[in-house]
Formats: C-alpha cells, sequence, structure tokens
C-alpha cells in the first residue's frame, strides 16, 4: 500500500533542557494541526525508555536508561490514531563508551534537542489494530 504526498512546509524547533520529546512533539503536532508527515532530531538526552517489540509474544519490552545519552538518530512519521495526531519515533543513542543502544521511544528527557518536522499534504494513514501482528499499523 502506497500513498502519494506533497511537502506542505518544514518545521523547525528546538526542545529545552528538562522537556520530555515525546509528550512534546505531541503537543507540537496538536497546535500546529499536523496529521501527516516525517519527523527526525538530533541532541543528547539525560533519561529515555524505549521498547522493543517480541514478535512471538506480540507484546513491547520496554527499558529505562538514566544516564546522559546522544541522540544519533531519531526518527518517525505521524498519522492518526483515535482521531489525534500519533507520532511513532524510533530512537538511536550512543553511550559515553560510544556502544549504542535503540528502539521504540516512549520517552526521553532531554539534554538538548533540535528536530524537524515536514508536514505532508494528502489524506493521512489512520492506525488500526492488525490481528496478524498485534500492532497498531496504517489500515489500507
Ligand atoms: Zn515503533
Amino acid at each position: 500500500m502506497i500513498k502519494n504526498f506533497n511537502v506542505k512546509r518544514v518545521l523547525q524547533g528546538r526542545l529545552y533542557k528538562g522537556e520530555e520529546i515525546v509528550s512534546s512533539i505531541v503537543k507540537f503536532l496538536k497546535e500546529k494541526s499536523i496529521t501527516s508527515g516525517l519527523i527526525s532530531g538530533i541532541g543528547a538526552v539525560t533519561r529515555v525508555k524505549i521498547g522493543y517489540y517480541e514478535q512471538r509474544e506480540k507484546k513491547y519490552i520496554s527499558h529505562e536508561f538514566n544516564e546522559p545519552m546522544e541522540i544519533l538518530s531519531l526518527k518517525g512519521n505521524v498519522s492518526i490514531k483515535d482521531g489525534e495526531p500519533f507520532p511513532h519515533i524510533h530512537i538511536v543513542l550512543s553511550k559515553e563508551d560510544f556502544s549504542c543502544i535503540g528502539g521504540h521511544l516512549y520517552e526521553a528527557e532531554v539534554f538538548a534537542f533540535e528536530f524537524e518536522v515536514i508536514e505532508l499534504d494528502g489524506i493521512s494513514f489512520e492506525r488500526d489494530f492488525d490481528e496478524d501482528t498485534g500492532l497498531f499499523l496504517w489500515k489500507s
């Protein structure tokens, strides 16, 4: 399933030390009425909660890391879930010893963060429960 979109506008911003990334992005999307788009960002965090989807059990395993880390890559998309703008975000982080961790982003406390949201023009994807995976995926 593929849809065509055009870029409507590109928004860039930053968050401040102590702010939480996912809730701040949700608030930003609602304020700007963005229901379709791409998210990216770089920066550093002091704490993060990420998830790994265990495919056999069909459930997320989550883990919290309380240490300073660099955001090497934060990437996501925006669609609609339950009638609201919904960001789905993944993140790759590096630790002090340069080892990396990553996963589905639940929350992250900012040390510094710069991000972009590319708003797309067109009919947004909507999320719906998918029996095969146990996930809320884009419905056709
Ligand atoms: Zn995910």
